[in-house]
């Protein structure tokens, strides 16, 4: 799936606050789901038909909590604006984001290009 950038703003600070919390709960939740699979994991043996279903629920679940606009994929924040990148649709903090997009900008004018999986110039961090 192809992602558009695209950042979030949300200037008043009572709605700043509401994000702020909802986001930790929704952290809470998934730290807590995740710590309740692999203890449950960690009880079965290698053989265990169990086993692969319970692996593959943490993955999915880190999985979606790596793109989730929750946290900052770089810093960790969970208290910032968000801006997505196209490349992958992964959230980052608008700081994190811009040093990134400036970084590449700045390397690409110097004539370096860097590829994507399928071997096409990659602009994820372009825009
Ligand atoms: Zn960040």
């Amino acid at each position: 799936m192809k992602y558009k950038k695209r950042t979030i703003t949300i200037k008043d600070p009572r709605l700043q606050r509401i994000r702020n919390s909802l986001r930790y709960i929704i952290s809470e939740a998934s730290i807590s789901e995740s710590g309740r699979l692999v203890q449950k994991k960690s009880k079965t043996s290698i053989d265990d038909s169990e086993r692969p279903v319970l692996t593959d629920k943490i993955d999915k679940l880190d999985a979606a909590w790596e793109k989730s606009i929750c946290v900052c994929s770089i810093c960790g924040s969970r208290t910032s604006d968000m801006t997505r990148n196209p490349e992958g649709g992964s959230w980052y903090c608008v700081k994190c984001y811009q040093e990134h997009h400036d970084f590449y900008v700045k390397r690409a004018k110097q004539g370096e290009i860097w590829k994507d999986g399928a071997g096409r110039a990659s602009t994820g961090w372009f825009p």
